[in-house]
């Protein structure tokens, strides 16, 4: 029996043109409880909904909130800051139908996001459009009747660096930030010093899929000074969750310097859960997915080690420095990356 809530975030002030949404969403069986949080920005020229939560009706209904700003004139434009489902699947439009309690806070006459367009990274279209994606949808779709309304919509505006929204009042800095997933992107508030970081920070630590990737990425962001880093999941707000995430990720890397064989990747003896957990200011007690961060634990660090690996193989057979005088030493392979 699946729970869900989709309800507004009040209990952590932010500026009141950044409004915080959290989908609750448990499965037994397949996970304890997601938590994927989306955000409203409101800008004097525009609301720059970020991210859809999981199906066109939590969409529909975050953007119900904000219907008097949208009669009021402004423009309403969709952020997709990856392709991952948590956060695009709402990007689709779907018929309101009545005998649903969840259409009942709808829009009765048009659905606000009708022609609204979306943006996201270039490779977001890609990831989204694949076919592990699609057959994923469709085995959702057997299992949850949620995501019965959920289509496939890619990003209309993309953009490979970064693209600036100007706002008026407030300026909004896409990036490009990969590490977390290829496409992955982030926004950043100047005016506000909030940053956006989506998946690519987490308490206790995000899913990584490129460490190098994302080490780049932590560190500058690092650089921006945020005052606040709104997370998507974990509930995280502090600025020092990137200097959290970032050594997580260096333990992670110093895990694996010595490691030659696979078969000796277990986190149990290298970096054990609750170890990671304590450096995150966490214990086995902490209400959080265990089942879940357990996993992606012990993928980080397979991925941590392959990314390692294969930089080490991929260097020349026998690397050496030969010096004027005909000697020669040998090249250390790096010792982090
Ligand atoms: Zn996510």
């Amino acid at each position: 029996m699946q729970t869900s809530s989709l309800t507004l975030v009040t209990d952590f002030p932010v500026d009141a043109r950044v409004r915080i949404w959290r989908r609750i969403f448990s499965a037994p069986g397949e996970f304890d409880e997601l938590q994927v949080d989306a955000y409203l920005i409101i800008t004097d020229h525009f609301i720059l909904c970020c991210d859809t939560l999981l199906c066109p009706e939590d969409k529909e209904i975050l953007l119900a909130s904000v219907r008097d700003e949208l009669r009021a004139g402004r423009q309403l434009l969709l952020f997709n800051s990856h392709a991952d489902w948590d956060h695009t699947w709402g990007n689709g439009s779907f018929v309101p139908d009545p005998s649903n309690p969840a259409h009942a806070a709808l829009p009765p006459d048009k659905l606000l996001s009708q022609g609204a367009l979306i943006i996201g990274h270039e490779r977001c279209a890609e990831r989204l459009l694949s076919e592990a994606n699609q057959q994923f949808l469709r085995s959702y779709q057997q299992r949850y009747v949620l995501f019965q309304n959920v289509t496939l919509h890619p990003p209309d505006i993309t953009f490979q660096q970064q693209i600036v929204l100007h706002g008026g009042d407030l300026t909004l800095h896409i990036q490009h930030s990969p590490g977390h997933c290829v496409e992955h992107s982030t926004i950043w508030i100047p005016e506000l010093r909030i940053l956006l970081a989506f998946d690519c920070a987490e308490q206790p630590f995000p899913t990584i899929e490129d460490p190098h990737a994302l080490r780049t990425t932590l560190e500058r962001l690092q650089k921006l000074h945020p005052q606040i880093v709104l997370c998507s999941h974990g509930k995280s707000v502090q600025p020092q969750i990137l200097a959290q995430n970032l050594a997580y990720l260096r333990q992670l890397e110093a895990c694996c310097r010595d490691i030659r064989g696979a078969e000796q990747l277990t986190t149990s003896t290298l970096y054990p859960y609750q170890q990671a957990l304590h450096d995150a200011n966490l214990t086995l007690d902490s209400p959080i997915d265990h089942n879940f961060y357990r996993d992606v634990h012990q993928n980080n660090l397979q991925t941590v080690w392959q990314h390692r690996h294969r930089l080490y193989t991929s260097l020349p057979a026998a690397p050496s420095q030969t010096y004027l005088d005909g000697s020669s030493e040998s090249i250390e392979p790096p010792s982090s990356f």
